[in-house]
């Protein structure tokens, strides 16, 4: 899958207008400028820009070609996708998530009446929207992932809720440890799994409620994420609380609280367990990850630790794991490397041939990930990602280079 960098605008669209029925032939410019300031209301100007910036990019693959966006530019959510096969489809982004740190005064500050909560999983956000017929899994920034298009369709039924819904994108999270994105172990889900957490409307990305939207799951027999409860305002933060509680005792993430229409964005709320985890995950690989990481995640447990207004004991076992979750993975690798390894983690996935796997390691190369295919044996084949800076940095360190 390669992404067109030329800035000269060469390619010609062909698309069936569904409005009017006829057939265009229009340049890429001629469309960004006449065709895509129509579609998704945004001047035509801020477009082209976004073009000459590689915001907003030709998109080329197997599949069909797109326009993607690489970056959010106004109201259009950065990896919208604007897919032409045949017509015109527009996959919205998936919105970002704001996080609470405190329960108790954030909820009653964004939502009104009751909410709903879900548990939130630990693994990568996929939406799947039928194309031309099509079913395409998209990745969070907008790239169509080759391993996910094909495992989809086997892990779920899809085919009668894609040709009854054609205008509906399923969104969900890919899960479970054989996941080369991120591996997370649940025991209902094993090696993998999809789980849908939202339905959202093709073009306007508009989410259906709650209910339409577990009738929806029922009626064609689709994975849902759980529904842990509905709760009044008043409830809501201690018994969110005590749930998260327990799905960190469990190694789950936490969870996702969202208003019954959906018409007031969710908020997630996540348990001091996967701010570890996540810690741990990052200071394995400190120089590609730990800055990013470090800082968000001690400022929820701070948080966490004065709405739970914790004990002295408490407060010191959370800072005991805290402190191991940041020293010990790095001492690991420190070791690591210095006995002359390379710092990278092996993912393991299904393939049916080596093509497959090399397939998708291209794919992660477009997304900016260093990957090889390091084994293929009966079916399955293990990717090492490589964490270059940290390698580096790790040598050049242990060797008496100045930080
Ligand atoms: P964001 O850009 O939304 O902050 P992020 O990459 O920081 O995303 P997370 O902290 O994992 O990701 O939180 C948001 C993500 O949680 C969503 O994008 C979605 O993939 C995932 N998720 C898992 N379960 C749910 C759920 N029940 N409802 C909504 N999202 C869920
Ligand atoms: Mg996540």
């Amino acid at each position: 899958m390669n992404v067109n960098t030329e800035k000269d605008f060469p390619k010609t669209i062909f698309f069936n207008c569904s409005s009017c029925s006829n057939n265009y032939e229009l340049t890429l410019k001629e469309f960004i400028v006449k065709e895509l300031p129509r579609i998704i209301d945004i001047d035509h100007n801020r477009l082209l820009e976004a073009y000459n910036n590689s915001n907003l990019k030709f998109y080329h693959s197997k599949y069909f070609n797109a326009l993607q966006f690489r970056k959010s530019l106004g109201k259009i959510e950065a990896g919208t996708m604007v897919c032409f096969d045949n017509e015109i489809h527009v996959i919205r982004g998936f919105p970002k998530i704001r996080r609470t740190l405190m329960l108790s005064k954030a909820l009653e500050k964004h939502f009104n009446g009751e909410v709903a909560v879900e548990e939130k999983m630990n693994g990568y956000n996929v939406r799947i929207a039928s194309i031309n017929g099509k079913i395409i899994a998209f990745t969070r920034g907008g790239y169509i992932c080759p391993y996910t298009t094909k495992k989809a369709p086997q892990l779920m039924d899809l085919n009668q809720f894609s040709q009854e819904n054609p205008d509906l994108v399923i969104c969900g999270e890919m899960v479970g440890v054989e996941n080369p994105y991120v591996s997370h172990y649940y025991p209902e889900i094993g090696k993998l799994g999809f789980r849908i957490f939202d339905i959202r409307k093709k073009h306007s990305n508009k989410p259906l409620s709650i209910k339409e939207k577990r009738n929806i799951l029922q009626k064609y027999d689709l994975p849902s994420v759980r529904h842990l409860g509905v709760y009044s305002l008043k409830d809501a933060p201690s018994k969110i609380m005590e749930l998260v509680k327990e799905l960190g005792k469990d190694s789950r993430e936490g969870v996702v609280i969202k208003d019954l229409e959906m018409q007031i964005p969710p908020l997630k709320y996540t348990a001091s367990q996967a701010h570890d985890d996540e810690l741990i995950y990052a200071f394995k690989y400190p120089f590609d990850l730990g800055k990013a990481f470090f800082f968000s995640r001690v400022i929820r447990e701070g948080f966490q630790a004065y709405e739970m207004n914790e004990s002295a004991e408490e407060l010191g076992k959370r800072a005991q794991r805290l402190g191991e979750s940041i020293l010990y993975p790095l001492m690991g690798t420190i070791n690591h490397v210095a006995e002359h390894k390379v710092a990278g983690e092996d993912l393991l996935m299904d393939a049916d041939t080596m093509e497959e796997a090399e397939e998708f390691v291209r794919h992660l190369r477009d997304l900016g990930v260093l990957a090889k295919v390091i084994e293929f044996k009966d079916g399955k084949a293990v990717i090492r990602r490589i964490h270059q800076s940290t390698t580096d940095k790790i040598n050049n360190y242990i060797n008496g280079g100045l930080y």
